[in-house]
């Protein structure tokens, strides 16, 4: 009566999905070659700081803070402006007043003592 023992179950497939050898390397191992960079680095790169301006000018415009010199060309009863901000700071008659009037400037007279 008994013919035989049941037919085996063939499991290859399944076996083979789960492990698969030569497959490709999980994700982290591809993130990248770990670059060893042992190179000395100071810890911050300053700029060199910038050249020191030069000082031209014995009159400071009040109202940008500019140093200047009155043009020498100008008029007597023309306007001394700032090479700036174009501010009108007086009569050029008046910087060249000795001592400037300074009261009827808009600079301020950096060489008063
Ligand atoms: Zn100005």
């Amino acid at each position: 009566m008994s013919d035989s023992e049941p037919p085996r179950r063939k499991t290859l497939s399944l076996k083979s999905a789960v492990a698969a050898p030569g497959g490709p390397p999980p994700l982290e191992r591809m993130v990248k070659p770990s670059a060893r960079t042992t190179v000395f680095t100071p810890p911050a790169a300053a700029p060199p700081p910038p050249p020191p301006v030069p000082v031209v000018g014995d009159w400071k415009c009040k109202p940008c803070g500019t140093r200047f010199d009155p043009p020498t060309e100008l008029a007597a009863e023309d306007h001394v402006r700032c090479p700036s901000c174009n501010a009108r700071l007086g009569l050029a008659s008046d910087f060249r007043a000795d001592p400037p009037n300074v009261a009827k400037l808009r600079a301020r007279w950096l060489k008063k003592a």
